[in-house]
């Protein structure tokens, strides 16, 4: 008894340490009608902490304040890059803080957290090492007549506006090279999991970062801050995470002030098993990029394409570690499948299995809701899945793994390639030839080779089609925060 007090009085501390106002300007504010919104834990239902929720008028004032500190540019590059490392050490220091926040408002077990506080500071290290590599060129003009330089500059105020499955490392992956670029920023996080980006905010406050250039508004109504500010000639781009639903819709209004967009959408990631795969290796792989997250992430793999002579092996021993999984409430000791992060969210998943059973799929194991607090769900696998159920064409973003099964290489790209999405994609073959034959045909922005997580601070992760726009992390990443501007100098010899 005295033990759960202690938690309890360890969390509310936690709580106390997240600011709950609108970071405007140089100060932690209240929304300007008083409104506020509540945070909940999906793994209890409880009440977390009440948050300022930000109105139009608010979300004006914070491109007020970005815009009045644009001169943030000529800071110079080296005091830049060291507040992004500064940042990165504080997050590092704060880790056990974080981890829990995200837990706590958003479910995912808390070894999961961790990873994602090491993931999510990995962008403040790795652009604060960019920062001072922002080239341009001089090259002679082939006629002779002009020197050519170019050199790249901050594009302006931004929006970034970050979803709620992995609440640090989608904001570092923004803020981060908009720093490093010399941007200033409207930082929007998800209504659902905003007390990690709050609690982030001050921590770059605390690392030395000029107010100003960072602006956070969470809100309750999210098209309250983005249609004004999208409309607004002083914003000059809209970097979003989140749905591909959204991300048209901010497309469009973002073509009326044209503005240069990044788009981070959806997924629906294959996850290729050759007959030559190492199944044990393949099994691993499928884990990881299966349910992390308990399966909301835009990377999981969502479709399992095996080939027909080691499906039955690999059904079974998959359905085997998915039997060991423990569901529970994600600050629980050995918990690997925390909550989903709503009530919508589990009804979906039994209505997807129901969907895929009616198509004539079996349950291998799990396939339903968990009753009582918390929006639980079973690990799920379905074997003999056709390619009519929701379960492949659309994104699960849930613990549910389909398996299909293909008899011929070329068909299992074919397969592949049938979505309108093009995240990632996974690929188990000992054969490099296939695997180099397999990054050809599949049309994704990322490729897995025997590998069922990718993403890195300095890799180039983004999509093709309706998976988005742009690329972040790696060098690619602070080029979406900046342009480039060419100068023409008449050459000293031209007649
Ligand atoms: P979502 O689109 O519902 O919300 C994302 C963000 O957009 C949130 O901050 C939300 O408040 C805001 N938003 C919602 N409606 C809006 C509107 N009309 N105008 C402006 N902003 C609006 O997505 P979600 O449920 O938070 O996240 C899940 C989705 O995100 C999945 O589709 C997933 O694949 C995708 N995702 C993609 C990546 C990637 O890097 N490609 C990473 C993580 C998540």
């Amino acid at each position: 008894m005295e033990k759960r007090t202690n938690v309890n009085t360890a969390i509310t501390e936690l709580i106390n340490k997240v600011p709950t106002g609108l970071l405007i300007g140089d100060q932690w504010k209240e929304s300007s009608t008083g409104e506020t919104f509540d945070v909940f834990n999906p793994a209890t239902e409880e009440k977390l902490a009440t948050i300022a929720s930000a109105t139009s008028q608010d979300a004006t004032e914070a491109l007020d304040a970005a815009y009045k500190n644009k001169g943030w540019v000529e800071t110079p590059a080296r005091e830049r890059a060291e507040i992004l490392r500064r940042a990165y050490e504080l997050v590092t220091e704060r880790a056990e803080d974080f981890a829990q926040l995200m837990t706590l408002e958003m479910g995912k077990p808390l070894a999961e957290a961790h990873g994602e506080v090491k993931y999510g500071a990995e962008f403040l290290r790795w652009f604060s090492e960019e920062t001072v590599r922002n080239y341009g060129r001089y090259v002679n003009t082939p006629e002779g007549t002009n020197r050519i330089l170019t050199s790249r500059k901050p594009v302006g105020p931004c929006l970034l506006i970050t979803p709620w499955n992995f609440p640090l490392a989608m904001a570092t992956r923004k803020v981060a090279p908009a720093i490093a670029a010399g941007c200033t920023m409207i930082l929007k996080p998800a209504r659902l999991t905003p007390l990690t980006a709050q609690y982030f905010a001050q921590t770059m406050l605390d690392a030395g970062l000029p107010h100003g250039v960072l602006n956070v508004v969470p809100s309750a109504s999210a098209s309250a801050i983005s249609a004004p500010l999208l409309a607004d000639s002083r914003l000059r781009k809209v970097s979003f995470t989140g749905s591909t639903e959204v991300g048209k819709k901010l497309l469009e209004q973002a073509s009326a002030n044209v503005l240069r967009t990044s788009m981070e959408l959806g997924g629906n990631a294959p996850f290729i098993v050759f007959d030559d795969a190492d199944i044990d290796d393949a099994v691993n792989g499928a884990m990881g990029a299966k349910m992390r997250n308990m399966g909301q992430a835009c990377t999981a793999a969502n479709r399992f394409i095996v080939h027909e002579s080691v499906a039955e092996e690999f059904t079974e021993k998959f359905a085997e570690k998915i039997r060991q999984m423990k569901v529970g409430n994600g600050m629980d000791e050995g918990v690997t499948c925390g909550p989903l992060i709503e009530k919508k969210a589990q009804e979906q998943m039994s209505e997807k299995v129901a969907d895929a059973v009616a198509h004539g799929a079996r349950i291998v194991v799990g396939g339903h809701a968990i009753d009582g607090a918390g929006y639980f769900f079973e690990p799920t696998v379905l074997a003999n899945v056709p390619a009519e159920a929701s379960v492949i064409r659309e994104e699960i973003f849930g613990p549910i793994a389909p398996i299909m099964t293909f008899s011929d290489e070329y068909e299992a790209y074919r397969m592949a390639n049938n979505t309108e999405y093009g995240l990632a994609s996974y690929v188990y073959t000992k054969d490099y030839q296939r695997q180099l034959r397999a990054a050809d045909h599949l049309e994704f922005g990322l490729v897995g080779w025997n590998a069922g997580v990718i993403s890195n601070a300095a890799a180039p992760f983004g999509g093709v089609k309706h998976s988005g726009l742009g690329r972040e992390g790696a060098a690619e990443g602070i080029d979406e925060y900046t342009y480039t501007q060419y100068i023409g100098v008449k050459d000293p010899y031209a007649l």
